[in-house]
């Protein structure tokens, strides 16, 4: 499968909840790398060091030369193929090495126009990254523009759309209000319940992307001094909501889905146990909390919602 060097040899401590990853995949021409570059200056702003894996080809993904002028990032390209389908062991093998070498805190996949977000995202449940990989996303990036001239919109756009867990409608401001609400009811029927995000050039906010954890608070309190520069981005708020303890699973979940968040997070001692909480949208995951889960996260959940 793939070289016993990815055998978890390394002697560096795996993170509390793991390192959050996004797949950004769209079509041509979407604004996946302007989305990127925009998550790459918020990271470097707030100080996490970012790891990028780039398989889109030719000048519309993210070059090299831009990237080192830009970013203090790292910067993998993969070349040679679709990294949903023939270059998956090479994706996983790259991973793995970035972890080892950069131990990064967050992870960004940028996809070719015509790969899978599905495809891709399952790399990341595989050994050896599964055991230090946190939440993996899929994202997948629409051009206004192009939905509403009702271009190349069936086949893998469709098929990207409806495997996506948040869709990010980008360039509203080339499009009426009136398009952007039909781009809406489009993507809604496509993939019914998967949050959709607007954007002009990509600007969308890193926490919704990437949300933060109890365990974060100190730079959250970061964050919010940046915030004070005007931006385009929609506004948002992240709350922190207290779970008592005891809760069945089934009524969390459904607690959680009354809030209508974009992204929840935290961790929840429930009547079955003590369960890491991942949301996004509708879709909320209780899945096995880290070993050395520290005691003060427990019934903390972070929500971000529109204001
Ligand atoms: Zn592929």
């Amino acid at each position: 499968m793939f070289d016993q060097s990815l055998e978890s040899s390394s002697l560096q401590p795996v993170p509390s909840i793991g390192v959050p990853a996004l797949v950004v995949s769209g079509f041509l021409g979407a604004g996946k790398t302007t989305l990127i570059r925009h998550l790459l200056h918020e990271a470097q702003a707030c100080g996490y060091r970012m790891a990028v894996v780039s398989n889109e080809f030719g000048e519309l993904g993210i070059d090299k030369a831009i990237f080192g002028q830009e970013s203090n990032a790292h910067y993998v390209e993969l070349e040679g193929g679709c990294v949903c389908c023939q270059l998956s062991n090479e994706l996983l093998t790259t991973l793995h090495d970035l972890w080892k070498l950069h131990n990064p805190d967050r992870i960004i996949v940028e996809t070719s126009g015509v790969a899978l977000p599905f495809e891709t995202l399952v790399t990341f449940w595989r050994e050896p990254v599964v055991h230090w990989v946190g939440e993996a996303l899929a994202v997948v990036v629409v051009n206004a523009e192009q939905f509403v001239e009702g271009r190349d919109i069936e086949g893998t756009t469709e098929q990207q759309i409806s495997s996506a867990d948040l869709l990010v409608v980008n360039k509203i401001d080339l499009v009426t209000e009136k398009a952007v609400r039909r781009v809406e009811s489009m993507l809604a029927d496509m993939a019914p319940g998967t949050p959709i995000l607007h954007s002009v050039n990509g600007k969308v906010d890193s926490a919704i992307l990437f949300p933060p954890h109890p365990d974060d608070e100190g730079r959250l309190n970061v964050r919010k001094k940046r915030d004070i520069i005007p931006h385009t981005h929609e506004q948002f708020v992240a709350e922190e909501i207290i779970i008592k303890s005891g809760i069945s699973k089934d009524s969390l979940i459904l607690q959680l889905q009354k809030l209508i968040a974009l992204r929840v997070k935290g961790v929840v001692r429930t009547s079955e146990g003590i369960w890491l909480v991942q949301g996004v949208g509708s879709r909320i995951q209780l899945v096995s909390p880290p070993r050395d889960l520290p005691k003060n996260l427990i019934g903390r959940i972070v929500a971000i919602r529109r204001i």
